[in-house]
């Protein structure tokens, strides 16, 4: 989508601190992290959300989500860490692009705000 600013970043029409990226996704530092390690996982295919994914995007999904544990070790998470993704007006999502935050480094907190 031409106006959404992580199609740009995964299509490196706009720098980012990239971490991982295969013919399916990209992963890079989110701009304002929230924890010592704070990077957002996203498909590159444009999907709005995890509410807008279709049948078509679940392998798409799957391999996001199996390549967390990989991504988590390149970035020497071996204490743990957390995946998030925001859906929506009250997910606050802010970005329209399905991404999950994958957050290290520090110890979370229970429930989240
Ligand atoms: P959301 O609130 O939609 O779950 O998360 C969007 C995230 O994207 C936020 O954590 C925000 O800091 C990050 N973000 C917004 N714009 C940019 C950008 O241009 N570059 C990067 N790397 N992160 C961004
Ligand atoms: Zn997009």
């Amino acid at each position: 989508m031409s106006d959404c600013i992580f199609c740009k970043i995964a299509n490196k029409e706009i720098p980012s601190n990239m971490v991982y990226e295969d013919d399916v996704i990209a992963v890079f530092h989110d701009l304002e992290p929230q924890a010592p390690v704070h990077v957002l996982l996203v498909p590159k295919k444009h999907i709005a959300s995890l509410d807008a994914a279709e049948f078509e995007d679940m392998e798409a999904m799957g391999w996001l989500l199996h390549k967390v544990k990989d991504v988590a070790k390149l970035l020497n998470l071996e204490n743990g860490y957390r995946l998030v993704c925001n859906c929506g007006e009250d997910g606050l999502q802010t970005v329209p692009h399905l991404h999950f935050h994958l957050l290290g480094k520090r110890k979370m907190t229970w429930p989240p705000g």
